[in-house]
């Protein structure tokens, strides 16, 4: 039975994959070969910060959700409107309820909202002053790249909220322009599709919900419109990007 340490995501460590290896003359255990992915994981995250530092971002690495959740909920006063996009990740870690439950007026579409109170919360969510997201893609040279169907949330985080968090799991940490337009295509955009797609009644889906993959389509259903790259932080915001040792979002 595959087990979960804590580093590895999706079974990349498994306790089978030690087995295997310790026959070959691998040797090591399962919690070193936790340890080495940990190493890895730290060291991929800590590079890309560097980058992102060099473009002038607030670039942060956090081992955890646990970790990243605290430091938001410090950073954020705690009767300050927050805005939110669709963001797998942030409700993932639970952030958004924290917020919630600590007081915060929080402006986040959620299933089961009608069209005009989706709209509405999107437009009040960029008048925020912090609005906090996910990213489609980090590059390790430290770019964000982010794909929206609507573009809220590539509005709320190109301007407006004097205060953008971008928090992104190290699954979402690419070389570079090229592998960022690769993941969406391959991994987050039908993911998201499959996920937002499914809850359009009399549309037809997207062929990447039934694919796995972007057939780059440009139907009704087609959730992939506008694609942003913040190269540097943009001249008036606080931008801040935290990455976190987990495998976070899509
Ligand atoms: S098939 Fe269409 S909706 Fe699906 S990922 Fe490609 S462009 Fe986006």
């Amino acid at each position: 039975m595959a087990a979960w340490n804590g580093w590895a995501d999706g079974g990349l460590v498994t306790e089978e994959a030690v087995g295997t290896a310790a026959g070959k003359g691998g040797g090591m255990s399962y919690s070193e070969m936790g340890e080495v992915w940990g190493r890895y994981v730290r060291a991929r995250c800590e590079t890309a910060v560097k980058a992102l530092g060099k473009r002038e971002f607030d670039a942060r690495f956090f081992q955890n959700r646990d970790e990243v959740v605290k430091a938001v909920m410090e950073i954020v006063p705690d009767d300050a409107g927050v805005g939110c996009g669709g963001s797998w990740t942030t409700r993932q870690i639970g952030l958004l309820d924290a917020l919630r439950e600590r007081g915060n007026p929080v402006f986040a579409h959620e299933p089961g909202m009608d069209f005009e109170e989706a709209t509405r919360v999107r437009k009040e969510a960029l008048l925020c002053p912090y609005y906090i997201c996910s990213a489609n893609a980090v590059t390790m040279r430290g770019e964000v790249v982010n794909i929206d169907g609507i573009g809220n949330r590539v509005a709320g985080i190109s301007f407006g909220p004097g205060t953008v968090i971008v928090i992104a799991g190290y699954n979402k940490l690419v070389p570079d322009l090229d592998s960022a337009f690769e993941r969406i295509k391959e991994v987050a955009a039908p993911a998201n599709a499959i996920r937002y797609g499914m809850a359009v009644p009399g549309m037809d889906a997207s062929p990447c919900v039934e694919k796995g993959r972007c057939y780059d389509c440009a139907q009704p259903s087609s959730i992939c419109r506008i694609i942003t790259i913040v190269r540097q932080r943009p001249m008036m915001t606080d931008f801040k990007v935290f990455l976190v040792g987990e495998n976070l979002g899509f």
